[in-house]
């Protein structure tokens, strides 16, 4: 069966960041992923996930996707597979953004919205969603795919082929460093496997939200961590499957209050209105790059749009519930 939307995945525009460039000397790039047709990133992940599983057989169309996501993968996930004539299950937890939802619902999935509990707890949205999945292979002629994104590995392989190679070749080779937050791990494993592939010198890092557990994992080793994070869709806690092995040379802790007040002022200067994870990976790559020489190159991702968190991280009295920095402007 032929899609016409999984070709309109990808090829996303790199964009000059002016006040990160300027404030660092730098050259600071942002991929604008928020421009896919789901509206971020995940779009890749889904794209290749579902090919993937066609591919061997998994599932056929007419048949069912389950999936536990904080939401943009199960958004890539409906719309691909609405494409193909697949039906698309999600698992998210209760906590994400109302936009989120709304889109995800529009988009073509059913939607399950789960109590946030520790992954360790069975009732966790991730387990909820496989055991889902194995529930529903009694019932289904087509097949049921339990997407996986966290440990099924062409999630890494489609960022290795489409992200990496398009950031590749949009900076003619000329990138000295890479840096973006980990959900599933994905986007950075796959970009920092392809540019190795190209230039085993250029750094590769990841910018990580307080409460997560990848900056001590990359500096010591160790699964600890501190502090807590309300931006969605990154901080995580265990090496998955596509984290495991990636080519990851470095990491940078960023705080929720740093990463807003560069999202605030990415938007006054640059015009750019950005997710939160955005303003973890922006920042992030500010702090590199006051560890390189003047001039380097950095590349980093812009994953999805502000306009996904309208009523909370674009909205002044969430942001003073929190204690969070707000513009005057919002
Ligand atoms: N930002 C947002 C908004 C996301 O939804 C995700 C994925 N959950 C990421 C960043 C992280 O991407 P990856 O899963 O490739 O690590």
């Amino acid at each position: 069966m032929q899609s016409g939307l999984i070709n309109a995945i990808g090829n996303t525009p790199l964009i000059k960041l002016r006040y990160p460039s300027e404030s660092t000397g730098c050259e600071i790039y942002g991929k604008a992923e928020f421009l896919n047709p789901g509206g971020s990133v995940k779009d890749r992940a889904a794209k290749y996930i579902i090919l993937d599983a066609l591919k061997n057989k998994k599932i056929e169309p007419g048949g069912l996707i389950i999936e536990g996501t904080a939401g943009n993968t199960g958004i890539g996930l409906a719309i691909c597979g609405r494409s193909l004539g697949i039906r698309t299950h999600i698992y998210m937890p209760d906590t994400q953004s109302e936009e989120k939802k709304s889109v995800l619902r529009i988009s073509g999935a059913k939607l399950f919205e789960i109590p946030a509990v520790p992954f360790k707890d069975p009732d966790h949205y991730v387990h909820t969603a496989e055991r889902a999945a194995r529930e529903a292979k009694k019932n289904e002629q087509h097949g049921v795919f339990y997407a996986n994104q966290w440990d099924n590995l062409a999630n890494r392989e489609g960022h290795i082929h489409s992200t990496g190679s398009e950031i590749w070749s949009q900076t003619n080779g000329q990138i000295d460093a890479f840096i973006c937050a980990i959900g599933t791990g994905g986007t950075i494993t796959g970009v920092a496997e392809f540019l190795k592939s190209k230039n085993n010198n250029a750094v590769t890092a990841i910018a990580d939200p307080m409460g997560a557990n990848m900056y001590s994992w990359v500096k010591s080793g160790e699964l600890s961590t501190e502090g807590s994070s309300v931006i969605e869709g990154i901080g995580q806690g265990r090496v998955t499957g596509n984290i495991a092995d990636g080519k990851i040379d470095d990491a940078y802790r960023v705080d929720d209050q740093e990463a807003l007040s560069c999202l605030f002022k990415l938007a006054e200067t640059d015009g750019l209105i950005l997710g939160g994870s955005s303003g973890i990976n922006v920042a992030g790559a500010m702090k590199l790059a006051r560890d390189l020489k003047k001039g380097s190159t950095i590349v980093t991702i812009l994953c999805d749009s502000g306009f996904r968190y309208e009523s909370k991280i674009y909205n002044r009295s969430y942001l003073q519930s929190k204690n969070l920095p707000c513009p005057d402007w919002l």
